[in-house]
């Protein structure tokens, strides 16, 4: 086999490779809608008026956690009837995975200045708590006057309905919906980067 045939033949090999990897990608097809746009914003908007009772006569500072809580946050902070500012870092441990959690890497603590505010941290999901815990620990060395979670998701192993809602504040002051142990996509939740657009959250079908 002369080498130009070799070249070729290497090339078709990894061009098929390539499209055997993404074909093995999901779509929307493998999900089904679980949460409607219409009950998130319901809940939101309840979980804004409750905040806004909890922090009456002081002025919050949100710290959203990238990417994943970026509309659930925009849409918490237009229901808030006390003042508030936003800051923002990044927590990211799927990334290219998919459905799989890799190893968690946070970015932008370090140029916050905390010190003597209200802070609001806001995440989309809970599943094993490690985000919200490590986000906590490292945001609590700079001395903020208080220190709360809220949750968009909380993920259980079990079923969801057997859950209450008092339960639920064990692992974050303000969480909204419980979900069972599957994974989820939209309203800023991804897989692979794709369907953080979505208005609705979907579960992958099993
Ligand atoms: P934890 O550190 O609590 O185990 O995981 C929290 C992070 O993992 C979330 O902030 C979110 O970014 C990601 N995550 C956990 N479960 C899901 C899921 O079902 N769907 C998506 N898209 N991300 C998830
Ligand atoms: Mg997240």
């Amino acid at each position: 086999m002369n080498s130009r045939v070799l070249l070729a033949s290497l090339i078709i090999f990894s061009g098929a490779m390539y499209c055997m990897e993404n074909s093995s990608d999901l779509t929307i097809d493998d999900f089904k809608p679980l949460i409607t746009s219409h009950e998130i914003q319901s809940a939101i908007k309840r979980t804004a008026e409750e905040i806004s009772r909890d922090y009456k006569g002081k002025s919050l500072t949100l710290v959203m956690i990238i990417k994943g809580a970026i509309h659930l946050t925009s849409d918490l902070m237009r229901n808030l009837t006390i003042p508030a500012t936003l800051e923002y870092i990044q927590a990211s441990s799927y990334g290219q995975n998919g459905t799989t959690p890799g190893k968690l890497s946070l970015f932008g603590i370090e140029r916050l200045n905390l010190a003597g505010k209200d802070v609001l941290v806001v995440d989309d999901i809970l599943d094993t708590g490690e985000t919200l815990y490590e986000t906590t620990c490292e945001l609590r060395k700079q001395c903020p006057a208080s220190l709360k979670t809220l949750v968009l998701l909380k993920k259980f192993p079990s079923d969801p309905k057997k859950h209450d809602p008092l339960n639920m504040k064990k692992y974050s002051d303000y969480p909204i919906f419980s979900i069972g142990n599957e994974f989820v996509i939209g309203y800023g939740l991804d897989y692979k980067e794709k369907f953080r657009e979505l208005p609705d959250i979907w579960v992958k079908k099993n």
